[in-house]
């Protein structure tokens, strides 16, 4: 990538189009972190993307750490990736019916996972989650849930409160519209912390459905769980009988094939999919164990169903991202993300300027906070402000990084080598002049 200064309070059209969406859309966007807000710009249009890059309605190139949230695993428009779309479009865009790749998918989750024996496709991560709470809840015949602050597990009711970046990078603690008896059935602990877990645990001995935990969390900047902390789920989990439901909307197929619960070697009961397995489509899925999967309609009590769940686009779209990733892709994807964050520990040591980098595998996020940052409240002592003027900085110069403290940046297997010595020397630059 050529080197860069661009204006990025002045993007004419951007703006011109901003205008436009806020008179028809709340906020002029379709979901609350594109605003921009927690950055103090105006959100950027894009017009196209290829490869590592993506380009906004006034022409500016940008190289693309966010990836669609992580779901772009080989960045964007791999050309395996978009052949297998159009000949899924060739044979019609949706059915309403059965399918043969929908097949084809689920039996490359069920390979993958070695926790999942059935999985049931719906359209978005949240679905998933919704699905798995309501498995988790006629399974054990119980109602609370136990959650992880700073964890995000879509926007359904149950999961809302203290729910990571878009709702803390808003300030909210929860969300409006969510009763009192939904909220008082969700029970939020400090994540990393076992000690509040068990002593609620005891208190509550037959009254929890599940817990629920992004493995590594990915939703208030990169949090990677501290040793024992999974395995010491998965215990407690069993001995109260709750179920323990691995939310790998992020962490499936980016940690390695089998997500965060082969790379740390727990099994959970549920897991959550979404983002990857769809390469980019609209997807979710929920999968886990035969006695429990076997609850939902049409075998069990439990209903779900989607007018558009297992559509040919996006099965055809994730099974092509699935298939594309092997052994080397993990091995380049982690090796380039520990290149790029030993190089930016080093230039934050040589400049004096105090951060945290937290990684794992191809996941990472940089905090502006003087001590390690291993949960929520430790993620919040960051300063925003060092990171606005950090952020604004690296757009300016073409670098398209999380807009926000608390997200997780995604490298793909389309960055290369001199993008990341471009990345480098902007990154000098942006923190020198935060
Ligand atoms: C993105 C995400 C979700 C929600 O998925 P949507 O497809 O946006 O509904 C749920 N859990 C985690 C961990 C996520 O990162």
């Amino acid at each position: 990538m050529q080197e860069t200064l661009i204006n990025i309070k002045d993007l004419k059209k951007s703006q011109e189009l901003y205008q436009k969406a806020c008179e028809l859309i709340p906020g002029g966007v379709n979901s609350p972190v594109r605003s921009f807000k927690s950055v103090e710009l105006e959100p950027i249009f894009i017009s196209k993307a290829k490869g590592q890059y993506i380009w906004d309605v006034d022409q500016n190139k940008y190289l693309d750490f966010v990836n669609s949230w992580g779901a772009l695993i080989h960045g964007h428009l791999a050309n395996e990736v978009t052949e297998s779309i159009q000949n899924a479009l060739a044979k019609g865009i949706s059915y309403g019916a059965s399918h043969e790749n929908e097949i084809e998918l689920a039996q490359l989750v069920v390979n993958s996972f070695p926790s999942i024996e059935k999985v049931r496709l719906v359209n978005s991560g949240t679905e998933a989650v919704m699905t798995a709470i309501r498995l988790a809840r006629a399974y054990t015949n119980r109602n609370k849930i136990i959650k992880f602050s700073g964890c995000y597990h879509g926007h359904a009711d149950v999961v809302l409160s203290m729910s990571g970046s878009g709702v803390s990078t808003l300030g909210l603690p929860g969300s409006a519209g969510v009763t009192k008896n939904t909220a008082s059935e969700t029970i939020t602990l400090p994540y990393n912390n076992i000690a509040n877990l068990e002593i609620l645990l005891s208190k509550y001995p037959k009254e929890i459905a599940a817990i629920i935990v992004e493995p590594v969390v990915g939703n208030c900047g990169v949090i990677p769980p501290s040793e024992n902390f999974l395995q010491s789920l998965r215990d407690l989990s069993t001995k109260y009988k709750c179920l323990l439901i691995f939310d790998e909307v992020i962490t499936g197929f980016r940690l390695s094939k089998g997500g965060a619960q082969l790379k740390y070697k727990i099994k959970s009961d549920l897991t959550t999919l979404g983002k990857i397995i769809g390469g980019g489509m609209p997807i979710g899925a929920v999968g886990g164990k035969k006695e429990i999967m076997n609850l939902l309609a049409p075998l069990g009590t439990v209903y779900q169903a989607g007018t558009l769940s297992g559509n040919p686009l996006s099965v055809a779209c994730g099974i092509a991202t699935l298939k594309l990733l092997n052994e080397e892709t993990y091995t380049y994807l982690e090796s380039t993300t520990n290149y790029l964050c030993d190089e930016m520990k080093k230039i934050s040591l040589d400049t004096g300027v105090k951060i945290q980098i937290n990684k794992a595998g191809s996941m990472f996020s940089i905090f502006f906070a003087d001590s390690f940052v291993y949960d929520y409240e430790s993620a919040k002592k960051s300063n925003t402000q060092k990171f606005i003027r950090f952020f604004q900085n690296m757009l300016s110069q073409g670098i398209y990084w999380a807009p926000s403290q608390f997200e997780s940046n995604f490298v793909s297997t389309a960055l290369k080598k001199e993008d990341l010595e471009y990345t480098l020397k902007a990154f000098k630059k942006s923190i020198l002049e935060i």
